[in-house]
């Protein structure tokens, strides 16, 4: 038993994380940066972080993830880090030849308290930013929020640099989506596509995290939002933002700077939410829903009506982020699952809220968790005390599916020991289709497992 320590009584803990629940806010950064087409990810610390960030990824992309860093040594540490930035900025324009440097603080440079905005300015003056050329920045002290935090600053960070109001405005949608994989950023460009939107969709690391083997080692993939596009944000008419932890605050800013009005929406998981996100589309759009989705919609629904008898009932514990966790709840109760135990270490005060509303009928006595004590060891408690039948979340879940032998559904970051989730959605109703598919693949397997001779069935 690897977690043999895990004791079944919980008890209030006001400080102490135990197998925290997030990650560290300039992953997040980090990650939106990659959305951008030619950005060089910059972390303002020391190189250890900047390791850890980029290895993060690269474990759950499998794909080489490029970034730079202050290199703090004891010196920066004690009188700031400013001609480290300085330095870094005019190396990576020299050497690597970004288009843009999205930089992000660490705990150390917050905890020192250097001006990122000051120093970019200085490094201007200084002329170290070649003409045609951006240093965006991302206030990011990991010693609060989480990854979900990050990503959310960079994208506000994104649009202060890049979104103005010019004179024309344009025919066409923002469309901001919350950390889903690149896999998710590349369906709903082709539900936009399908209803035949103009839109800009930022960040975008479909292209860049999943970009195919050629053999040649490219610094910046042919995937990401373009400047030209981003400079064009400002103009669009509407914006849908997916995913409101991640989201919310730069389509605020988008609204309260250019004013372009914006609809709050879930990340499209599950049929409901993919139907508001193709509906808001089409009403913003001036579109029509095409039969094409129509019939992918009907697919999904046809496989939960012939499946419906290993569904119903079953219990699930899950964990991971706001953002994907509420559309997914919403989904597990469509397909009259039971969601009974539900941690993030995000911190939010509607989470539990928004949880609690969609589980009053379904699952009233679910349990729900959210902020720094909300981890991996009281879900584990939670599951001691009494089992559930699915457990779905992130790699970390591994330990907790061997030691109480509950089939485990990989979903949302990091995943480290399996590979598809960056090839293959779980948004739109193609992504509801697979998230079906693995639930029952699973929930079947383990059947047929435990069934006793006389009740092992061939057909199922
Ligand atoms: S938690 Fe802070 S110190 Fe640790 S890796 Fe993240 S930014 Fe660096």
């Amino acid at each position: 038993m690897l977690l043999r320590h895990t004791l079944p009584e919980v008890k209030e803990r006001k400080a102490l994380t135990i197998n925290p629940a997030k990650t560290c806010q300039p992953i997040g950064a980090m990650y939106a940066a990659l959305g951008i087409h030619g950005c060089l990810p910059h972390s303002h610390g020391s190189q250890g972080c900047c390791a850890y960030h980029r290895s993060a990824l690269t474990r759950h992309f499998k794909e080489p993830v490029m970034a730079a860093t202050s290199s703090f040594t004891e010196g920066s540490s004690v009188f700031g880090g400013q001609s480290n930035l300085i330095q870094a900025i005019n190396n990576i324009f020299t050497i690597y030849e970004p288009d843009v440097i999205a930089v992000h603080t660490t705990c150390l440079s917050e905890t020192i308290g250097d001006d990122v905005d000051q120093i970019v300015a200085k490094a201007k003056d200084e002329g170290k930013i070649p003409e045609g050329k951006f240093v965006i920045h991302a206030s990011t002290p990991s010693y609060q929020g989480s990854h979900v935090t990050g990503y959310a600053n960079m994208l506000k960070g994104i649009v202060k640099a890049f979104s103005k109001k010019g004179d024309i405005p344009r025919d066409q949608l923002n469309i901001i989506p919350a950390w889903v994989e690149p896999s998710d950023m590349r369906e709903i460009k082709r539900i936009a596509n399908m209803l035949g939107v103009n839109f800009v969709m930022f960040p975008d690391t479909s292209d860049v995290l999943d970009a195919p083997q050629t053999g040649k080692h490219v610094m910046y993939p042919e995937g990401g939002t373009t400047i030209p596009e981003l400079q064009t944000t400002g103009d669009s008419k509407y914006t849908l933002a997916l995913g409101e932890w991640c989201t919310k605050a730069a389509a605020q800013d988008l609204d309260r700077t250019c004013k372009v009005g914006y609809d709050m929406l879930d990340v499209p998981i599950g049929i409901k939410a993919t139907d508001r996100f193709v509906m808001s589309m089409s009403r913003h759009g001036d579109v029509q829903v095409p039969a094409l989705l129509t019939a992918e919609r009907g697919r999904v629904v046809d496989v939960i009506t012939d499946m419906q008898q290993y569904l119903h009932g079953k219990t699930v514990a899950l964990w991971g982020d706001p953002d994907t966790l509420i559309p997914l709840v919403e989904f597990l109760v469509d397909l009259e699952m039971k969601p009974k135990y539900i941690v993030s270490g995000t911190p939010g005060k509607k989470f539990k809220a928004k949880m609690e509303e969609l589980l009053k009928d379904a699952v009233p006595d679910a349990k729900i968790a959210n902020g720094p004590q909300a981890d991996m060891y009281l879900m584990h408690q939670w599951i001691k005390n009494e089992k559930v039948d699915l457990l779905i979340g992130n790699t970390y879940g591994k330990y907790i599916s061997r030691d109480e032998d509950i089939p485990f559904l990989r979903m949302g970051f990091p995943i480290l020991d399996r590979v598809g989730h960056s090839y293959f959605p779980t948004v739109g109703y193609t992504g509801a289709m697979r998230i079906l598919e693995k639930i029952l693949g699973l929930f079947l397997d383990r059947q047929d497992r435990d069934a006793p001779e006389e009740s092992f069935e061939l057909v199922m």
